[in-house]
């Protein structure tokens, strides 16, 4: 153990052990019952018995549309239910008279670190007005912050394919240029054409050899009907285990036979599903499509945007609402409510290294919790967070090495 550059020590794992931690380069090079081989020399970190966790992922959010830190930006009703044509039209006349996206998408980021997110996925608004300006920002933000965080970006086409002419070029331009993924949204309510929709996103995955994630909002047998077309393409192309669905809310609709039908369908398709259980629509069965082998996992989505006043990009507090809303109590379901925030959602990124085993990054949060299912009711404030075995955050507050 010569070579480790720290020993954390006296760390609680959630089984209960308590262990001492040893990083070499930013990763995990050991891991042994507390005071059992502590070498001369080392720089330790006594931990103090706190509750050791993996290093949240943020799943879904979108840098560049917060407000978060800015002037307050009040919202206005839909004029007729959830509509995201008028909802787009909205953000653009917010956009006018915000803050740069730089300046408003690092204040997000920070506070997603500060709360204990050393990974995410962030998707980024590329249409034909904005062009592939907010993704060059949001890639300077990203390479600036590549010691403390790291971040997938999806190439997101906010105002459709085809109803935004050269969308399709931009798409495939956003990926040449760092992009990380191929977006999509609602194929059929939004650019009512679902197989061009779908040739243009499977297309550009296929060709740059890059994985997808759609935004689907669309309910009922609509939703399905689009979800199965998905599965097909994503069959079809050999692409299981790229592709992921976000929000999927038709799946939440009552009929528990779809859901369960479906399930089996995404399983076997290797999609995986993204919630963030928002508000008072139907989302996901939580429970039932993990039984069914999908792999469910969380984020923030929009934080204080023009989508909606809410978030604080904390994934802890999003487990929360997860269990709660999906009716969560024994400590058996408040683990899978912390597992859709971490280890779910590590495998749905395909995320390499994580975990807290000899070889995974060093990324981790310390909890002022006995135990993972506390943790999920608690919300406990007062986390460290380490990312590559070094600490950059602490009650909230980020430390820049
Ligand atoms: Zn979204």
């Amino acid at each position: 153990m010569n070579s480790i550059d720290t020993l954390f020590t006296n760390a609680k794992f959630a089984d209960g052990a308590i262990n001492d931690i040893a990083v070499a380069h930013g990763r995990i090079a050991a891991v042994s019952p507390a005071g059992t081989q502590i070498p001369a020399g080392v720089p330790t970190c006594d931990l103090g018995g706190a509750l050791v966790v993996p290093g949240f992922v943020e799943g879904h959010i979108h840098l560049d549309t917060s407000f978060y830190g800015d002037a307050w930006k009040p919202h206005k009703p839909y004029t007729n239910g959830f509509n995201v044509h008028e909802r787009v039209a909205f953000q653009a006349q917010n956009f006018a008279e915000a803050a740069p996206v730089e300046v408003r998408a690092r204040n997000q980021l920070e506070l997603c670190i500060g709360h204990g997110s050393t990974q995410m996925r962030s998707h980024v608004t590329v249409d034909g007005s904005v062009g592939l300006k907010t993704l060059e920002k949001i890639l300077a933000v990203r390479e600036a912050h590549k010691n403390i965080i790291d971040i997938q970006l999806v190439a997101f086409p906010q105002s459709g394919i085809l109803q935004s002419p050269g969308t399709a070029e931009l798409l495939d331009e956003a990926i040449a240029m760092g992009a990380d993924l191929v977006g999509g949204l609602d194929p059929a309510s939004f650019d009512r054409d679902v197989e061009k929709h779908l040739d243009v996103v499977f297309g550009i995955a296929e060709k740059r050899g890059v994985g997808v994630d759609i935004h689907l909002h669309d309910n009922g047998t609509l939703g399905v009907f689009e979800i199965e077309q998905i599965a097909a393409r994503t069959r079809a192309l050999g692409m299981e285990g790229h592709v992921v669905i976000s929000h999927a809310y038709a799946l939440g609709d009552d009929a528990t036979d779809i859901a369960k039908r479906v399930g089996g369908v995404l399983a076997e398709s290797g999609i995986a599903i993204m919630t963030n259980a928002p508000g008072r629509r139907p989302f996901p069965p939580v429970a039932l499509l993990r039984e069914a082998g999908v792999t469910l996992f969380g984020g923030s989505d929009n934080i204080r945007d023009s989508w909606w006043p809410y978030g604080d990009g904390d994934m802890l507090g999003r487990a929360n609402m997860i269990g709660y809303r999906s009716g969560f109590n024994t400590d058996d379901e408040l683990s899978i409510a912390f597992d859709v925030v971490t280890a779910a959602g590590a495998k749905a990124l395909r995320l390499e290294g994580y975990g807290l085993a000899v070889g995974d990054k060093a990324d981790f949060v310390t909890l002022n919790a006995q135990h993972v299912p506390e943790a999920v009711v608690a919300i406990p404030r007062g986390r460290s967070v380490y990312k590559n075995g070094k600490l950059v955050a602490r009650d909230g507050k980020l430390f820049r090495s």
